[in-house]
């Protein structure tokens, strides 16, 4: 479809997290190719607790104005009304974040019913495809966003690329039964079989913080990344940017990787995912 078409433009790239218009062109500045135009990174939405809500529409619609790249902003899951006015602000992507308090407990929003483009995030292929069934042309693995610790995204790529992998060398006969196990649509699950990926870009997001992060996700199989709370959250947010673009570019090449990871300054603080008090966003459900 266009929708899916439109996503996968932007392969190869880096999606940042912006809250303001010098921010975004920062972001713009330093090769990323999209922005995702926010009032509170997930890093403060963590500190500050309460409900997280799309954002100011007069603030996404400044942020637009500053830059060429698409714009992304976020609306809660299944508050389809949010996705309405973000629609007709004309962002260029809505994602359906985890990362915002969900409104729906048992519903997506039927992106069906929408022109703008989808992403949604998963943290396995059933999830994935449930999402592409309600219409997402973009998925990203969910990992655990503001918490500047990558290990969750890397569990939900491993997911997402074993089920794949696995999926490949399935009998096609076997492939009835999977789908029932994993809650996906047949036809979807065939069709993915069939291409070997998910039939949408796949990037990766939640815990990004340094280039080698970002690498990390690319060499697990990832088409591109999301960096929220890593790099305005860090010493030299522009630098720092610049090098994530670097280094989802040359993410096979050590020398590059080490070369661009020099003299970063500080990396934004991390949360340990062990303290029984971290809330996990990805299986978030009110
Ligand atoms: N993500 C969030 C934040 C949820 O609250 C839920 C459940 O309602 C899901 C994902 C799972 O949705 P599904 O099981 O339809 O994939």
């Amino acid at each position: 479809s266009v929708k899916v078409g439109l996503a996968q433009m932007l392969r190869g790239g880096v999606i940042m997290d912006v809250v303001t218009p010098e921010q975004a062109r920062i972001a713009e500045e330093a090769g990323a190719c999209a922005v995702m135009a926010l009032e509170r990174v997930p890093a403060d939405i963590r500190a500050q607790g309460g409900v997280a809500r799309m954002s100011d529409p007069g603030l996404i619609r400044d942020i637009k104005r500053a830059v060429t790249i698409p714009v992304m902003a976020k609306a809660r899951i299944g508050h389809f009304v949010e996705a309405q006015i973000l629609e007709a602000i004309g962002v260029d992507y809505v994602d359906e974040s985890e990362v915002l308090t969900p409104a729906d407990d048992a519903h997506h929003i039927n992106k069906h019913n929408f022109r703008v483009p989808f992403v949604c995030g998963c943290r396995d292929l059933g999830e994935a495809l449930r999402r592409v069934r309600e219409g997402a042309a973009m998925i990203r693995t969910k990992g655990e966003a503001g918490t500047g610790n990558v290990v969750e995204a890397v569990r939900h790529i491993r997911s997402v690329m074993g089920d794949v992998r696995a999926l490949r060398n399935m009998d096609d006969d076997e492939v009835f039964a999977y789908a029932k196990r994993i809650a996906a649509p047949y036809d979807l699950v065939m069709q993915t079989k069939q291409l070997g990926r998910l039939p949408v870009v796949q990037f990766a997001a939640g815990g990004v913080a340094t280039p080698a992060d970002a690498a990390l996700m690319m060499q697990l199989g990832c088409d591109g990344v999301f960096v929220g709370s890593g790099i305005f959250k860090s010493g030299d947010p522009a630098r720092r940017a610049r090098a994530i673009v670097q280094a989802v570019t040359h993410y096979s090449d050590p020398e590059i990787l080490a070369d661009v990871s020099s003299g970063l300054g500080e990396a934004m603080v991390g949360i340990n995912l062990s303290d029984p008090k971290v809330e996990r966003y990805a299986a978030r459900s009110e």
